[in-house]
């Protein structure tokens, strides 16, 4: 790329668990969004920045445009990749290598009636099988609409995945960087460790329990050089709370060690961090509390 400097928003969209998360994290290079097995990790839109000599790239990860958003949190959380979608410079759509579901569908139809420029990143490559069907998948997504290019990646494995930012950087306008350097995310320390907490809980947990919990950071502060955090784990039913607590404590122990890890890591300092498990009948159903953790 020669010239003219760009910058602008690259929405990262696409249906649950297609790697949304890891691919932002990748093209960014650091932890910036937290990443599960689980469909539905990503509740908010976060953005991630990476710097190339000509361009300043800001991907937004979203959560996954889902059907069935019977929950006011799943509303929620598609009004927030739908808006994410629309404020972009340029849509990415995240798909996964040889799987095309009715909510890759859906997906689409969002990005076509948004009118935005859009590239196509398959996903998953390395675990594309078998192999010599990839490139039919490509010449069907290539049929399906007139994206700019489309990419094929693995994040996991970091596959290609500067080739895409390169991709997306040349289509992106002609305009002056919009953050400092050295910023890699728009989103504060408080947020940044209830999300590493709640990915701590969320590997812990089976089943249904993870939709029904979220974490509030209730205070930080200065202790004996320490970083001290409080942090409220919200459950919507009385039973869930047990279940994360686990027997004598023992998972909610083994989720606060291994956050602390995480975080001194990402803070590269220690920190001292006390959990509590909270009720609030049916947090992600009432308004209020979304709009509390900033979820609408
Ligand atoms: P999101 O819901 O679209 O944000 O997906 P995540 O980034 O949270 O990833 C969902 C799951 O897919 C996690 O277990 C990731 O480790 C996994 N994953 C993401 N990218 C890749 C990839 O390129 N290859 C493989 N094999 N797994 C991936
Ligand atoms: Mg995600």
């Amino acid at each position: 790329m020669t010239g003219e400097y760009r910058s602008g928003f690259a929405a990262l969209v696409g249906r649950p668990n297609v790697g949304k998360s890891t691919l932002l994290n990748a093209l960014v290079g650091q932890k910036v969004s937290i990443v599960t097995p689980r469909p539905q990790t990503t509740r908010h839109r976060i953005v991630g920045i990476a710097n190339l000599p000509n361009a300043q790239v800001a991907f937004v990860d979203t959560p996954g445009l889902h059907n069935h958003a019977a929950r006011a949190l799943n509303r929620a959380m598609n009004r927030t990749a739908a808006a994410a979608l629309e404020d972009a410079d340029l849509v990415v759509l995240v798909a996964e290598a040889l799987k095309w579901t009715s909510e890759d569908d859906l997906t689409l139809a969002r990005i076509v009636k948004s009118g935005r420029p859009a590239i196509a990143a398959v996903n998953k490559i390395d675990r594309a099988q078998p192999r010599e069907r990839l490139l039919p998948y490509i010449a069907e997504l290539a049929a399906r609409h007139s994206f700019l290019a489309i990419v094929p990646t693995s994040a996991l494995k970091s596959d290609n995945v500067e080739d895409l930012k390169h991709t997306i950087a040349r289509h992106l306008p002609v305009a002056p960087a919009m953050f400092l350097d050295g910023e890699i995310t728009d989103r504060g320390l408080e947020f940044r460790i209830a999300e590493l907490i709640r990915e701590k809980l969320t590997l812990e947990l089976n089943q249904e329990v993870p939709y029904g919990v979220a974490v509030e950071v209730e205070s930080m502060a200065e202790e004996d050089g320490q970083l001290a955090v409080d942090a409220a784990i919200w459950v919507d039913r009385e039973g869930q709370k047990p279940i994360v607590i686990g027997a004598k404590g023992e998972r909610l122990k083994r989720v606060g060690r291994s956050a602390r890890l995480a975080l001194n890591e990402l803070l590269g300092r220690r920190l001292h961090l006390n959990l509590w498990v909270k009720v609030r009948e049916n947090w992600a159903d009432n308004a209020r509390a979304l709009r509390h953790l900033g979820l609408e």
